[in-house]
Protein backbone atom coordinates (compact mmCIF):
# COMPACT_ATOMS: atom_id res chain seq x y z
CA UNK A 1 0.00 0.00 0.00
CA UNK A 2 0.96 3.26 -0.71
CA UNK A 3 1.25 5.13 2.72
CA UNK A 4 0.39 8.62 2.53
CA UNK A 5 1.78 11.34 4.90
CA UNK A 6 -0.83 14.19 6.80
CA UNK A 7 1.40 16.73 7.16
CA UNK A 8 -1.06 19.52 6.63
CA UNK A 9 -3.02 18.62 9.57
CA UNK A 10 -0.35 20.03 11.78
CA UNK A 11 -1.98 23.11 10.99
CA UNK A 12 -4.59 24.56 13.45
CA UNK A 13 -8.17 22.80 12.44
CA UNK A 14 -9.23 25.56 11.27
CA UNK A 15 -7.84 24.72 7.75
CA UNK A 16 -9.40 22.20 7.45
CA UNK A 17 -12.53 19.90 8.02
CA UNK A 18 -12.37 16.09 7.86
CA UNK A 19 -14.65 14.52 5.20
CA UNK A 20 -16.73 11.69 6.68
CA UNK A 21 -19.28 10.67 3.89
CA UNK A 22 -17.69 7.74 1.72
CA UNK A 23 -15.66 8.09 -0.96
CA UNK A 24 -17.85 6.17 -2.81
CA UNK A 25 -15.96 6.09 -5.96
CA UNK A 26 -16.93 3.40 -8.28
CA UNK A 27 -14.67 4.57 -11.19
CA UNK A 28 -12.92 3.51 -14.18
CA UNK A 29 -9.50 4.55 -15.61
CA UNK A 30 -10.15 6.73 -18.27
CA UNK A 31 -6.61 8.12 -18.63
CA UNK A 32 -3.40 7.22 -16.64
CA UNK A 33 -0.06 9.03 -16.73
CA UNK A 34 2.36 6.13 -16.70
CA UNK A 35 5.26 8.79 -16.88
CA UNK A 36 4.44 10.28 -14.17
CA UNK A 37 3.52 7.05 -11.86
CA UNK A 38 6.84 6.18 -12.72
CA UNK A 39 8.82 9.13 -12.34
CA UNK A 40 7.04 9.07 -8.58
CA UNK A 41 8.14 6.11 -8.58
CA UNK A 42 4.36 4.92 -7.58
CA UNK A 43 5.48 1.16 -6.69
CA UNK A 44 2.15 -0.02 -7.30
CA UNK A 45 0.60 -1.82 -10.67
CA UNK A 46 -1.59 -2.32 -12.56
CA UNK A 47 -2.53 1.61 -12.08
CA UNK A 48 -5.94 0.47 -10.66
CA UNK A 49 -4.46 -0.99 -7.77
CA UNK A 50 -2.10 2.26 -7.46
CA UNK A 51 -5.19 4.45 -7.33
CA UNK A 52 -7.14 2.18 -5.27
CA UNK A 53 -3.85 1.80 -2.76
CA UNK A 54 -3.71 6.23 -2.97
CA UNK A 55 -7.50 6.50 -2.04
CA UNK A 56 -7.75 3.58 0.48
CA UNK A 57 -5.34 5.43 3.80
CA UNK A 58 -6.05 4.76 7.26
CA UNK A 59 -6.69 8.48 7.72
CA UNK A 60 -10.13 10.51 6.40
CA UNK A 61 -9.46 12.55 3.76
CA UNK A 62 -9.71 16.28 4.04
CA UNK A 63 -10.97 19.92 2.62
CA UNK A 64 -9.13 22.72 2.62
CA UNK A 65 -10.57 25.87 3.54
CA UNK A 66 -10.23 28.85 2.03
CA UNK A 67 -11.10 32.35 0.62
CA UNK A 68 -10.42 34.69 -2.10
CA UNK A 69 -11.24 37.54 -4.37
CA UNK A 70 -13.26 36.18 -7.64
CA UNK A 71 -12.92 38.71 -10.21
CA UNK A 72 -12.37 41.49 -7.44
CA UNK A 73 -15.10 40.16 -4.49
CA UNK A 74 -13.81 38.60 -1.48
CA UNK A 75 -15.74 35.30 -1.04
CA UNK A 76 -15.10 32.32 1.72
CA UNK A 77 -14.60 29.30 -0.51
CA UNK A 78 -13.42 25.90 0.18
CA UNK A 79 -12.33 22.98 -1.03
CA UNK A 80 -15.75 22.40 -2.49
CA UNK A 81 -15.28 19.69 -4.93
CA UNK A 82 -11.75 18.64 -4.31
CA UNK A 83 -10.41 16.60 -1.01
CA UNK A 84 -6.76 16.06 0.20
CA UNK A 85 -5.56 12.26 0.49
CA UNK A 86 -2.57 12.93 1.98
CA UNK A 87 0.69 14.07 0.92
CA UNK A 88 3.60 11.38 -0.92
CA UNK A 89 7.44 12.10 -0.65
CA UNK A 90 8.88 11.60 -4.28
CA UNK A 91 11.97 10.06 -5.15
CA UNK A 92 13.96 13.37 -4.90
CA UNK A 93 12.64 14.31 -1.64
CA UNK A 94 9.98 17.12 -2.94
CA UNK A 95 6.79 16.61 -1.15
CA UNK A 96 3.32 16.23 -3.18
CA UNK A 97 -0.43 16.86 -1.92
CA UNK A 98 -2.38 13.89 -3.50
CA UNK A 99 -5.65 15.50 -4.40
CA UNK A 100 -9.00 14.28 -5.43
CA UNK A 101 -10.62 16.49 -7.93
CA UNK A 102 -14.46 15.76 -8.17
CA UNK A 103 -14.80 13.32 -5.17
CA UNK A 104 -18.28 14.65 -3.89
CA UNK A 105 -19.57 16.89 -1.18
CA UNK A 106 -17.46 18.74 1.96
CA UNK A 107 -18.32 21.16 3.90
CA UNK A 108 -17.24 23.92 2.11
CA UNK A 109 -19.61 23.17 -1.34
CA UNK A 110 -22.10 25.57 -0.61
CA UNK A 111 -24.98 24.72 -3.26
CA UNK A 112 -22.67 22.77 -5.31
CA UNK A 113 -22.67 18.97 -5.87
CA UNK A 114 -19.02 18.45 -5.32
CA UNK A 115 -18.86 16.95 -8.75
CA UNK A 116 -16.77 17.25 -12.10
CA UNK A 117 -17.50 16.85 -15.81
CA UNK A 118 -15.46 14.34 -17.53
CA UNK A 119 -14.92 17.35 -20.22
CA UNK A 120 -13.48 19.30 -17.57
CA UNK A 121 -10.72 16.97 -15.60
CA UNK A 122 -9.67 15.85 -19.27
CA UNK A 123 -9.27 19.87 -20.15
CA UNK A 124 -7.31 19.81 -16.99
CA UNK A 125 -5.15 16.77 -17.57
CA UNK A 126 -4.18 18.26 -20.83
CA UNK A 127 -3.52 21.54 -20.10
CA UNK A 128 -1.70 20.27 -17.14
CA UNK A 129 0.23 18.33 -18.81
CA UNK A 130 1.29 20.38 -21.83
CA UNK A 131 2.38 22.94 -18.95
CA UNK A 132 4.31 20.55 -17.17
CA UNK A 133 6.19 19.45 -21.01
CA UNK A 134 6.64 22.87 -21.82
CA UNK A 135 8.58 22.88 -18.78
CA UNK A 136 6.30 25.49 -16.67
CA UNK A 137 5.69 25.10 -12.80
CA UNK A 138 2.58 23.37 -12.54
CA UNK A 139 0.24 20.95 -10.93
CA UNK A 140 0.13 17.45 -12.35
CA UNK A 141 -2.62 14.93 -13.75
CA UNK A 142 -2.03 11.49 -12.31
CA UNK A 143 -5.61 9.78 -13.90
CA UNK A 144 -8.88 10.65 -14.70
CA UNK A 145 -11.79 8.59 -13.64
CA UNK A 146 -14.93 8.24 -14.97
CA UNK A 147 -17.86 7.45 -12.23
CA UNK A 148 -20.51 6.39 -14.66
CA UNK A 149 -22.48 8.84 -12.81
CA UNK A 150 -24.65 11.44 -14.76
CA UNK A 151 -24.17 14.98 -13.50
CA UNK A 152 -26.70 17.72 -14.54
CA UNK A 153 -24.79 20.80 -15.60
CA UNK A 154 -26.14 22.48 -18.63
CA UNK A 155 -27.06 19.14 -20.01
CA UNK A 156 -26.56 16.02 -18.14
CA UNK A 157 -22.59 15.16 -18.29
CA UNK A 158 -20.38 12.63 -17.54
CA UNK A 159 -18.88 12.58 -13.99
CA UNK A 160 -15.71 12.02 -13.48
CA UNK A 161 -12.32 12.27 -11.05
CA UNK A 162 -8.99 14.04 -11.10
CA UNK A 163 -6.25 12.47 -9.30
CA UNK A 164 -3.96 15.48 -9.21
CA UNK A 165 0.01 15.97 -7.90
CA UNK A 166 0.60 19.85 -6.55
CA UNK A 167 3.53 21.10 -4.74
CA UNK A 168 0.79 22.29 -2.09
CA UNK A 169 -2.57 23.46 -2.54
CA UNK A 170 -1.49 26.47 -0.14
CA UNK A 171 -2.98 29.36 -2.29
CA UNK A 172 -3.08 33.22 -1.38
CA UNK A 173 -6.38 32.47 -0.67
CA UNK A 174 -5.43 30.59 2.50
CA UNK A 175 -4.16 33.34 3.72
CA UNK A 176 -6.73 35.77 3.08
CA UNK A 177 -8.84 33.43 5.07
CA UNK A 178 -6.75 32.93 8.18
CA UNK A 179 -6.92 36.64 8.14
CA UNK A 180 -10.36 37.28 7.59
CA UNK A 181 -11.85 34.05 9.78
CA UNK A 182 -8.80 33.31 11.90
CA UNK A 183 -6.18 35.41 14.71
CA UNK A 184 -3.28 36.23 14.13
CA UNK A 185 -1.76 32.70 15.39
CA UNK A 186 -3.19 31.13 12.35
CA UNK A 187 -1.85 33.50 9.76
CA UNK A 188 1.80 33.01 11.58
CA UNK A 189 1.47 29.38 12.17
CA UNK A 190 0.19 29.14 8.33
CA UNK A 191 3.53 31.25 7.05
CA UNK A 192 5.75 29.09 9.44
CA UNK A 193 3.78 25.79 7.61
CA UNK A 194 4.60 27.48 3.98
CA UNK A 195 7.70 28.44 4.69
CA UNK A 196 8.85 24.78 5.68
CA UNK A 197 7.49 23.11 2.88
CA UNK A 198 8.61 25.27 0.01
CA UNK A 199 11.16 27.70 0.94
CA UNK A 200 12.98 25.61 3.59
CA UNK A 201 16.41 28.26 3.16
CA UNK A 202 14.07 31.01 5.10
CA UNK A 203 15.97 31.07 8.30
CA UNK A 204 12.94 30.99 11.09
CA UNK A 205 14.06 34.87 12.70
CA UNK A 206 11.66 37.91 12.89
CA UNK A 207 12.73 38.87 9.05
CA UNK A 208 10.84 35.73 8.17
CA UNK A 209 7.83 37.23 6.75
CA UNK A 210 9.28 40.05 4.30
CA UNK A 211 11.96 36.91 2.85
CA UNK A 212 8.43 34.92 2.84
CA UNK A 213 7.02 37.45 0.63
CA UNK A 214 10.20 38.11 -1.46
CA UNK A 215 10.26 34.41 -1.94
CA UNK A 216 6.65 33.99 -3.44
CA UNK A 217 7.11 37.67 -5.62
CA UNK A 218 10.08 36.33 -6.89
CA UNK A 219 8.26 32.66 -8.02
CA UNK A 220 4.83 34.01 -9.72
CA UNK A 221 7.15 37.13 -11.52
CA UNK A 222 9.32 34.16 -13.05
CA UNK A 223 6.01 32.00 -13.79
CA UNK A 224 4.21 34.76 -15.43
CA UNK A 225 6.10 35.60 -17.48
CA UNK A 226 6.65 31.81 -18.41
CA UNK A 227 3.14 31.86 -19.45
CA UNK A 228 3.52 34.92 -21.48
CA UNK A 229 6.68 33.01 -23.32
CA UNK A 230 4.03 30.23 -24.79
CA UNK A 231 0.99 32.31 -25.13
CA UNK A 232 -0.75 31.04 -22.04
CA UNK A 233 -3.96 33.33 -20.86
CA UNK A 234 -4.85 31.24 -17.36
CA UNK A 235 -8.37 33.45 -17.51
CA UNK A 236 -9.53 33.01 -13.45
CA UNK A 237 -6.66 34.19 -11.66
CA UNK A 238 -8.53 34.73 -8.40
CA UNK A 239 -6.30 35.17 -5.52
CA UNK A 240 -7.72 31.15 -4.85
CA UNK A 241 -6.13 30.42 -7.57
CA UNK A 242 -2.45 31.81 -7.18
CA UNK A 243 0.03 29.03 -5.57
CA UNK A 244 2.22 30.07 -2.60
CA UNK A 245 4.52 27.43 -4.19
CA UNK A 246 4.72 29.01 -7.48
CA UNK A 247 2.70 26.22 -9.42
CA UNK A 248 -0.17 26.70 -11.89
CA UNK A 249 -2.90 25.81 -10.71
CA UNK A 250 -6.87 25.43 -11.59
CA UNK A 251 -7.28 24.70 -15.29
CA UNK A 252 -10.52 26.02 -15.96
CA UNK A 253 -11.07 28.43 -18.67
CA UNK A 254 -7.87 29.00 -20.02
CA UNK A 255 -5.88 29.19 -23.49
CA UNK A 256 -3.77 29.95 -25.57
CA UNK A 257 -3.39 33.02 -27.52
CA UNK A 258 -3.21 32.03 -31.99
CA UNK A 259 -2.94 35.48 -33.38
CA UNK A 260 -1.37 38.09 -31.28
CA UNK A 261 -3.24 40.52 -29.43
CA UNK A 262 -2.59 41.55 -26.15
CA UNK A 263 -6.04 41.65 -25.15
CA UNK A 264 -7.07 38.32 -26.00
CA UNK A 265 -9.34 36.50 -23.82
CA UNK A 266 -11.62 33.68 -24.70
CA UNK A 267 -13.41 33.05 -21.15
CA UNK A 268 -17.06 33.73 -21.26
CA UNK A 269 -17.14 34.70 -17.34
CA UNK A 270 -14.27 37.61 -17.95
CA UNK A 271 -16.60 40.24 -19.11
CA UNK A 272 -14.27 43.15 -18.78
CA UNK A 273 -10.98 41.10 -19.59
CA UNK A 274 -9.68 41.53 -16.38
CA UNK A 275 -7.40 38.06 -17.00
CA UNK A 276 -6.63 39.30 -20.54
CA UNK A 277 -3.34 37.79 -21.93
CA UNK A 278 -1.55 41.69 -21.15
CA UNK A 279 -3.20 41.87 -17.98
CA UNK A 280 -1.69 38.67 -16.51
CA UNK A 281 1.34 40.33 -14.94
CA UNK A 282 -0.99 43.39 -12.93
CA UNK A 283 -3.31 40.80 -11.94
CA UNK A 284 -0.65 38.78 -10.08
CA UNK A 285 0.84 41.43 -8.46
CA UNK A 286 -2.77 42.99 -7.53
CA UNK A 287 -2.91 39.72 -5.55
CA UNK A 288 0.43 39.58 -4.44
CA UNK A 289 -0.67 42.78 -3.00
CA UNK A 290 -3.76 40.66 -0.72
CA UNK A 291 -1.04 38.32 0.23
CA UNK A 292 1.35 41.13 1.61
CA UNK A 293 -1.64 42.77 3.26
CA UNK A 294 -2.43 39.92 5.18
CA UNK A 295 1.24 39.46 6.45
CA UNK A 296 1.87 43.34 6.99
CA UNK A 297 1.45 42.70 10.85
CA UNK A 298 4.49 40.23 10.52
CA UNK A 299 6.31 43.02 8.73
CA UNK A 300 6.49 45.03 11.71
CA UNK A 301 4.77 46.40 14.42
CA UNK A 302 4.34 49.66 13.71
CA UNK A 303 1.76 49.86 10.76
CA UNK A 304 3.54 52.73 8.65
CA UNK A 305 6.65 50.87 8.49
CA UNK A 306 5.04 47.59 7.77
CA UNK A 307 3.00 49.44 4.81
CA UNK A 308 6.41 51.19 3.61
CA UNK A 309 8.04 47.53 3.47
CA UNK A 310 5.14 46.18 1.57
CA UNK A 311 4.99 48.49 -0.48
CA UNK A 312 8.67 47.83 -1.69
CA UNK A 313 8.01 44.33 -1.67
CA UNK A 314 5.30 44.97 -4.32
CA UNK A 315 7.57 47.30 -6.65
CA UNK A 316 10.15 44.58 -6.39
CA UNK A 317 7.81 42.38 -8.35
CA UNK A 318 7.63 44.58 -10.99
CA UNK A 319 11.00 45.33 -11.27
CA UNK A 320 11.61 41.03 -11.49
CA UNK A 321 9.04 40.88 -14.16
CA UNK A 322 10.31 42.91 -16.17
CA UNK A 323 13.94 41.29 -15.59
CA UNK A 324 12.13 38.10 -16.74
CA UNK A 325 10.04 39.39 -19.15
CA UNK A 326 13.49 40.73 -20.84
CA UNK A 327 15.51 37.87 -20.43
CA UNK A 328 12.67 35.58 -21.84
CA UNK A 329 11.66 38.00 -25.34
CA UNK A 330 15.15 38.38 -25.64
CA UNK A 331 15.78 34.19 -25.66
CA UNK A 332 12.74 33.99 -28.15
CA UNK A 333 14.92 36.26 -30.45
CA UNK A 334 18.21 34.47 -29.98
CA UNK A 335 20.46 36.42 -27.27
CA UNK A 336 21.05 35.55 -24.09
CA UNK A 337 21.69 38.60 -22.32
CA UNK A 338 20.07 41.60 -22.04
CA UNK A 339 20.80 44.78 -24.70
CA UNK A 340 19.41 47.92 -24.98
CA UNK A 341 19.60 47.58 -29.01
CA UNK A 342 17.66 44.76 -28.80
CA UNK A 343 14.60 45.77 -26.05
CA UNK A 344 13.09 47.76 -29.55
CA UNK A 345 13.59 45.41 -31.84
CA UNK A 346 10.76 43.31 -29.22
CA UNK A 347 8.78 46.22 -29.12
CA UNK A 348 8.63 46.49 -32.97
CA UNK A 349 7.69 42.58 -33.82
CA UNK A 350 5.10 42.84 -30.96
CA UNK A 351 3.50 45.97 -32.96
CA UNK A 352 4.11 44.62 -36.26
CA UNK A 353 2.81 40.51 -34.99
CA UNK A 354 -0.52 43.18 -33.64
CA UNK A 355 -1.19 44.96 -36.27
CA UNK A 356 -0.88 42.21 -39.09
CA UNK A 357 -3.18 39.62 -36.70
CA UNK A 358 0.26 37.45 -37.14
CA UNK A 359 -0.23 34.13 -34.94
CA UNK A 360 1.84 34.54 -31.47
CA UNK A 361 3.24 30.70 -31.64
CA UNK A 362 3.93 30.61 -35.70
CA UNK A 363 5.82 33.17 -36.10
CA UNK A 364 8.52 32.58 -33.34
CA UNK A 365 8.30 28.84 -34.76
CA UNK A 366 9.36 30.47 -38.48
CA UNK A 367 11.94 32.88 -36.88
CA UNK A 368 13.58 29.59 -34.46
CA UNK A 369 13.37 26.72 -37.77
CA UNK A 370 13.18 29.46 -41.01
CA UNK A 371 9.71 27.51 -42.01
CA UNK A 372 8.95 28.65 -45.01
CA UNK A 373 5.52 27.82 -44.55
CA UNK A 374 4.63 30.41 -42.73
CA UNK A 375 3.83 33.81 -44.01
CA UNK A 376 6.07 36.26 -42.55
CA UNK A 377 6.08 38.84 -45.80
CA UNK A 378 4.60 41.57 -43.17
CA UNK A 379 8.16 41.28 -41.42
CA UNK A 380 10.62 41.86 -44.16
CA UNK A 381 12.52 44.98 -42.79
CA UNK A 382 11.87 43.58 -39.41
CA UNK A 383 14.18 40.40 -40.73
CA UNK A 384 16.47 42.87 -41.98
CA UNK A 385 17.02 44.53 -38.79
CA UNK A 386 17.23 41.61 -36.37
CA UNK A 387 19.61 39.66 -38.67
CA UNK A 388 21.98 43.35 -38.47
CA UNK A 389 21.84 43.63 -34.61
CA UNK A 390 23.13 39.60 -34.35
CA UNK A 391 25.95 40.52 -36.60
CA UNK A 392 26.60 43.51 -35.28
CA UNK A 393 25.98 41.39 -31.22
CA UNK A 394 28.91 38.99 -33.11
CA UNK A 395 26.02 36.34 -32.93
CA UNK A 396 25.51 34.18 -35.85
CA UNK A 397 22.07 32.84 -36.68
CA UNK A 398 22.77 29.25 -36.18
CA UNK A 399 24.04 29.83 -32.15
CA UNK A 400 20.87 31.95 -32.21
CA UNK A 401 18.09 29.33 -32.84
CA UNK A 402 19.56 26.91 -31.08
CA UNK A 403 18.76 28.91 -28.21
CA UNK A 404 15.11 29.44 -29.66
CA UNK A 405 14.94 26.18 -29.88
CA UNK A 406 14.67 25.83 -26.08
CA UNK A 407 12.20 28.59 -25.60
CA UNK A 408 9.78 29.07 -28.77
CA UNK A 409 7.54 25.58 -28.60
CA UNK A 410 6.84 23.49 -31.97
CA UNK A 411 3.87 22.22 -29.92
CA UNK A 412 1.24 23.87 -27.96
CA UNK A 413 -2.12 22.87 -27.11
CA UNK A 414 -4.03 24.54 -30.05
CA UNK A 415 -7.48 25.38 -28.41
CA UNK A 416 -9.19 24.16 -31.29
CA UNK A 417 -7.65 21.00 -30.94
CA UNK A 418 -8.11 20.39 -27.29
CA UNK A 419 -12.08 21.43 -28.06
CA UNK A 420 -11.60 18.64 -31.00
CA UNK A 421 -10.19 15.96 -28.69
CA UNK A 422 -12.88 16.29 -25.78
CA UNK A 423 -15.89 16.73 -27.61
CA UNK A 424 -14.03 13.18 -29.79
CA UNK A 425 -13.54 11.51 -26.01
CA UNK A 426 -16.57 12.42 -24.32
CA UNK A 427 -18.90 12.21 -27.18
CA UNK A 428 -17.44 9.22 -29.28
CA UNK A 429 -15.28 7.76 -26.56
CA UNK A 430 -12.40 8.03 -29.10
CA UNK A 431 -9.25 8.94 -27.81
CA UNK A 432 -6.63 7.96 -30.25
CA UNK A 433 -6.42 11.97 -31.49
CA UNK A 434 -6.14 12.96 -27.74
CA UNK A 435 -3.82 10.30 -26.85
CA UNK A 436 -1.49 11.66 -30.23
CA UNK A 437 -1.86 15.11 -28.60
CA UNK A 438 -0.81 14.02 -25.39
CA UNK A 439 2.22 12.10 -26.56
CA UNK A 440 3.36 15.25 -28.71
CA UNK A 441 2.75 17.39 -25.56
CA UNK A 442 5.58 15.59 -24.13
CA UNK A 443 8.33 16.48 -26.14
CA UNK A 444 7.03 20.27 -27.39
CA UNK A 445 10.57 21.38 -28.29
CA UNK A 446 11.14 18.86 -30.60
CA UNK A 447 10.40 18.64 -33.84
CA UNK A 448 7.84 15.86 -34.66
CA UNK A 449 5.78 14.48 -37.73
CA UNK A 450 2.44 13.90 -36.24
CA UNK A 451 -1.10 13.34 -37.42
CA UNK A 452 -2.35 16.22 -35.98
CA UNK A 453 -1.19 19.66 -36.75
CA UNK A 454 -0.35 22.50 -34.66
CA UNK A 455 0.11 25.41 -37.30
CA UNK A 456 -3.89 25.69 -39.21
CA UNK A 457 -5.93 27.20 -37.25
CA UNK A 458 -9.54 27.64 -38.93
CA UNK A 459 -11.08 31.04 -39.66
CA UNK A 460 -12.52 32.97 -37.71
CA UNK A 461 -11.69 30.58 -34.42
CA UNK A 462 -10.49 32.86 -32.10
CA UNK A 463 -13.44 35.52 -33.01
CA UNK A 464 -16.01 32.71 -31.96
CA UNK A 465 -13.83 30.80 -29.62
CA UNK A 466 -15.06 30.51 -25.92
CA UNK A 467 -14.01 28.86 -22.51
CA UNK A 468 -15.92 28.01 -19.55
CA UNK A 469 -15.19 27.70 -16.12
CA UNK A 470 -16.00 23.94 -16.03
CA UNK A 471 -17.28 22.78 -13.29
P1 LIG B 1 -12.72 26.98 -9.15
O1 LIG B 1 -13.55 27.65 -10.19
O2 LIG B 1 -12.42 25.55 -9.46
O3 LIG B 1 -11.49 27.75 -8.81
O4 LIG B 1 -13.66 26.93 -7.85
C1 LIG B 1 -14.09 28.05 -7.12
C2 LIG B 1 -14.81 27.61 -5.88
O5 LIG B 1 -16.06 26.96 -6.23
C3 LIG B 1 -14.07 26.61 -5.02
O6 LIG B 1 -14.36 26.85 -3.67
C4 LIG B 1 -14.64 25.28 -5.46
O7 LIG B 1 -14.50 24.28 -4.49
C5 LIG B 1 -16.10 25.65 -5.67
N1 LIG B 1 -16.77 24.74 -6.61
C6 LIG B 1 -16.59 24.67 -7.95
N2 LIG B 1 -17.36 23.71 -8.49
C7 LIG B 1 -18.06 23.15 -7.48
C8 LIG B 1 -19.04 22.09 -7.38
N3 LIG B 1 -19.44 21.41 -8.45
N4 LIG B 1 -19.52 21.80 -6.16
C9 LIG B 1 -19.11 22.45 -5.07
N5 LIG B 1 -18.21 23.46 -5.09
C10 LIG B 1 -17.69 23.81 -6.27
MG1 LIG C 1 -9.92 27.15 -7.83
Amino acid sequence: MTTLTQHYQQLPACFYSVVENDLNIKSDIYLFNDSLAEEMQFNVSPPESLIESLMAQDHRPIAQAYAGHQFGNFNMLGDGRAMLLGEYQSPNMQMFDVHLKGSGRTEFSRGGDGKATLSAMLREYIYSEAMAGLGIPTTRSLAVLTTGEKISRQQEEQGAVLIRLAKSHLRVGTFEYAVAFQNIEAVTALMDFSIQRHYPHIEMNEKRAYNFLKAVINKQAKLISEWLRVGFIHGVMNTDNMTISGETIDFGPCAFMNKYDPQTCFSSIDRDQRYAFSAQQSMAKWNLCRLTECLLPLLDSEEPQAIAIAQQLIREFDEQFEQCWQVMMHQKLGFDKIDDNVKPLIEDLLALMFHHKLDYHNTFYALTYDAEQIELAPLTQWLEDWAGLLTSQGVDKQTAQELMKTVNPVVIPRNHLVEQMIHEAVELNEQSNLQQLLLDLKTPYTKKVSPLSYFDIPANHDETHQTFCGT
